[in-house]
């Protein structure tokens, strides 16, 4: 059966990997990506797919409750899956009200316009959820993990807008019995990756011979997905995960930020030809993020075991992917480094 599926937010890093996912593994379908195209959004990521006949393109903000009620009644969309959001956490410690706007107002605009246009017709219908593990805080018992049921405990503007968008899912979900499922995902990497976030900004930064800032010590630890294998997730979530469900995606795979440094610099440091522990001379500590998480580490068992789904990458393969990635892709890089980000990039770190 054909589909006609709304991707939110698919011009930026993780959005542009599941619309390629979907255009190429799914030609009887339509995907329709929106993006406002915000400094994070990036139309240079998708040229490959871009003129493919089950695929388009509207720029269009989903703050925009007008706009998005006149797109539905339009075009009739079988499902929905949301990834459009701010997401970078210094950022929304400077601009908060940019992450309600977008995260909070945005996801609800997009709520009612699905419930309009569906007029409680909801078979065969999806709202799909893109979310982040930040909303359950911190873990400090190095025990424990974040299931499902972990309560929400988010200590960042960022994840404070996330943790209220997937409350108004669920609630739509149990009020007007939307059909809809969520997922929360850990920290991903990979290609098209925005260079403000910590794995390409320390490439780009060994490459040109820049300082290499680590929060505080460096103890803080992330767990880490290839943006593919996220998107194959959100593939298996979205034609198998049942609804009113939440899915953790994750790849049981730990680190703390100064291992992860290293292991770069030592990748780096064979791939440019220098000798062996030329580029970790280049760490620079620098004050740690405020309310900065010690520890998440999210467990993927339900997924895993009830939708089957499993990484494909183990992460020293997919860190070599994706240095491989950014080293053949200077252009990009160049392009996506001038300009506005250039300019953040400087007040956020000239004076460390
Ligand atoms: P990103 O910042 O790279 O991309 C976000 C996209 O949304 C951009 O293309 C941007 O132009 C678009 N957008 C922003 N505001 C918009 C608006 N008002 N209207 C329409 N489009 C708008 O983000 P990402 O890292 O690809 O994350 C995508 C989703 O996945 C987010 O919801 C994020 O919370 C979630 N997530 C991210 C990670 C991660 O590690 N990056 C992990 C788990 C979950």
């Amino acid at each position: 059966m054909s589909k006609k599926i709304l991707i939110t937010g698919g011009a930026g890093f993780i959005g542009s990997h599941v619309v390629r996912l979907f255009v190429t593994k799914y030609p009887d379908y339509q995907i329709v990506n929106l993006d406002k195209l915000t400094y994070a959004g990036n139309l240079a990521n998708l040229t490959d797919i871009e003129d493919s006949p089950n695929y388009s393109f509207v720029k269009g903000d989903i703050t925009d409750a007008a706009f998005l009620d006149q797109f539905f009644a339009q075009q009739q969309f079988d499902g929905v899956i949301h990834l459009a959001a701010e997401s970078h956490v210094d950022r929304s410690i400077t601009d908060p009200m940019a992450f309600v706007m977008t995260n909070v107002v945005g996801t609800v605009n997009l709520l009612n316009a699905a419930k309009n246009s569906w007029k409680a017709d909801f078979a065969d219908k999806r709202f799909y959820h893109v979310s982040t593990d930040e909303v359950y805080g911190s873990l400090h018992n190095p025990e424990d993990f974040f299931v499902e049921t972990t309560p929400y405990d988010p200590q960042s503007p960022y994840s404070a807008s996330k943790a209220a968008s997937d409350h108004f899912v669920r609630a739509y979900g149990n009020t007007y019995k939307l059909p809809i499922v969520l997922s929360n995902c850990s920290n991903n990497y990979g290609p098209n990756h925005f260079p403000e976030k910590l794995i390409p900004l320390m490439i780009h930064n060994i490459q040109t011979n820049k300082p290499l800032p680590v929060y505080g010590k460096g103890e803080n630890v992330r767990d880490w997905l290839f943006v593919i294998d996220h998107a194959r997730a959100i593939d298996t979530i979205y034609h198998h995960g049942k609804n009113g469900e939440t899915y953790n995606i994750g790849g049981f795979n730990e680190w703390k930020n100064i291992d992860l440094v290293h292991l770069l610099c030592s990748i780096m440091d064979r791939k440019l030809g220098r000798p062996e522990g030329t580029s970790a001379q280049l760490i620079t500590y620098v004050t740690d993020r405020a309310g900065h998480d010690l520890r998440y580490a999210i467990d993927a068992r339900k997924l895993m075991n009830e939708l089957g789904w499993q990484p494909s990458l183990q992460f020293e393969e997919g860190l070599e992917k994706t240095v491989d990635w950014f080293l053949s892709n200077q252009e990009w890089l160049e392009n996506v480094t001038s300009g506005s980000y250039q300019k953040y990039y400087d007040s956020m770190y000239a004076n460390r």
